[in-house]
């Protein structure tokens, strides 16, 4: 009875009493958290007595993942920091049981961690996890989502680095690597598979296979997800192995990429990966003014501005319109004169790009877009009102060449609906087709004269884009 009602007690005051609280050191801050990916790293193996070292060990993972491509371009979208997470003892276990190396002369070696980190996972000698074959390994992941979710609930992604000086590691949703001499290299190839959904380009058993960004059993290079890079910075077509399933199964690079060998940079194929993903995650705008329902008066000349997280060196491209004509290119801020204007409601646009070239994605994949719309309403009184809004767009267009059917795919925050203008070579409109949110339409070229179109993109008047469309 008594400890019946222990129970309930604890259970009503779980919360409470086991939050545990830890101090968050932060390691990069390049804006604030609700604008970034924040990647949260937690201490396992290192006593409260060795969080100097911890937080040395972050700091030099950081400074070689932003040392690196992409990260160093897109440094400016991360924030680091480090949770120390104490440990009674240091190390990670290491119980000899490994069945790919000889341990029959290792002396099993057990410490008392936080989250029990062990080498030797899934028979494997450099298989570090928090967890033998998956024993202890679901009720350490409730330990990892309670600290994160005590001491930093809106990570994006979390790394548990540990303190052992022994090479190994795994990736999955928590990925774990030992803070070694290696430990950086290690980390950012863990890093690649959890955050950023890359598959390993080494030898892997047969069960281990499955269509990836960077792998595939398409081998024909006119079809291959990669097809926009082949040729260009070693890419091709490589098998995994000479025989078997391997043989079935292809890759971009061949020795030459961090998801295959540490100490090569990512390949290009993995790298646009990267990019992509973080398109995904945050947009580069990171504020803009004037916001909504803001009267200025007849204060001329209105100022609009952006603020972008930028790119190093920048590749973000900004077109204004005005009424949907051009306005600007390439500024933060424009500003606009009583003459500029027209009676009634004017539509002032900036449509914001990244023109990086590690994006070859004009043929597959998903094109981002972020616009700001402001809506001035002017009459021969002034300016009667600003309304603004901002607006995350994904086109995709596929398969481009094509001999008949072409796809579009459209996603955006607001639910409004592109617009597509088919345009031939003479500058004539063939074709106009619309795509409400989150759907799909095809469109057949297939009685079209071989040759190059043009596809012209608008959302509310807007023009987003214009890519080439190859009819084969
Ligand atoms: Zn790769």
């Amino acid at each position: 009875m008594k400890q019946q009602l222990l129970g309930l007690i604890c259970f009503l005051t779980s919360f409470s009493l086991f939050a545990q609280i830890f101090e968050v050191e932060p390691i990069k801050v390049s804006g604030a958290n609700e604008n970034r990916i924040n990647l949260v790293v937690l201490s396992e193996g290192y006593q409260a007595s060795e969080f100097d070292d911890f937080i040395d060990d972050v700091t030099v993972f950081s400074n070689a993942m932003f040392n690196q491509s992409p990260f160093k371009e897109y440094a400016n979208y991360f924030n680091v920091y480090a949770i120390k997470v104490p440990s009674n003892e240091s190390g990670a276990d290491h119980p000899a049981t490994a069945i790919d190396v000889d341990e029959s002369g290792s002396t099993p070696e057990f410490v008392d961690t936080y989250f029990n980190a062990t080498f030797d996972a899934f028979g494997y000698h450099r298989y570090l996890y928090y967890g033998i074959d998956y024993v202890d390994a679901a009720s350490a992941e409730v330990k990892i989502r309670s600290v994160l979710a005590d001491n930093f609930p809106t990570y994006d992604q979390a790394l548990i680095l540990v303190n052992t000086p022994y090479y190994g590691g795994t990736g999955g949703e928590f990925p774990i690597a030992a803070a070694s001499a290696d430990a950086n290299e290690l980390a950012l190839h863990e890093l690649g598979h959890s955050m950023f959904y890359l598959k390993d380009e080494y030898l892997l058993p047969a069960e281990y296979y499955s269509e990836g960004i960077n792998m595939t059993q398409e081998s024909n290079s006119n079809w291959v997800k990669w097809k926009n890079w082949m040729g260009i910075n070693g890419i091709g077509i490589h098998a995994y192995g000479a025989s078997g399933v391997p043989s079935t199964w292809y890759k971009p690079r061949n020795g030459q990429c961090k998801m295959e060998v540490l100490y090569k940079p990512f390949c290009s194929v993995c790298t646009e990966g990267i990019v992509e993903k973080i398109h995904d995650l945050i947009s580069p705008i990171e504020m803009y003014a004037p916001v909504s329902n803001t009267v200025e008066g007849s204060s001329f000349p209105l100022d609009f501005q952006l603020n972008l997280i930028k790119t190093i060196p920048n590749t973000l491209e900004i077109e204004w319109t005005l009424n949907a004509t051009n306005f600007a290119n390439n500024l933060d801020d424009v500003s606009i004169e009583e003459t500029d204007l027209v009676e009634g409601e004017n539509t002032l646009a900036a449509v914001v790009h990244d023109a990086s070239s590690f994006l070859k994605i004009d043929n597959h994949e998903s094109l981002h877009i972020n616009t700001v719309t402001w809506t001035i309403n002017y009459s021969t009184l002034g300016v009667q009102g600003i309304t603004s809004t901002e607006n995350r767009l994904s086109i995709s267009m596929y398969p481009n060449p094509t001999n008949s059917i072409i796809n579009f795919k459209f996603e955006n925050s607001n639910r409004q609906t592109l617009k597509i203008d088919i345009i031939g070579v003479d500058g004539k409109r063939l074709k106009s087709i619309s795509v409400s949110n989150q759907s799909h339409k095809q469109f057949n070229l297939e009685n079209l004269k071989t040759g190059i179109y043009v596809a012209r993109f608008y959302s509310d008047n807007v023009l987003l884009a214009t890519k080439k469309i190859v009819k084969n």
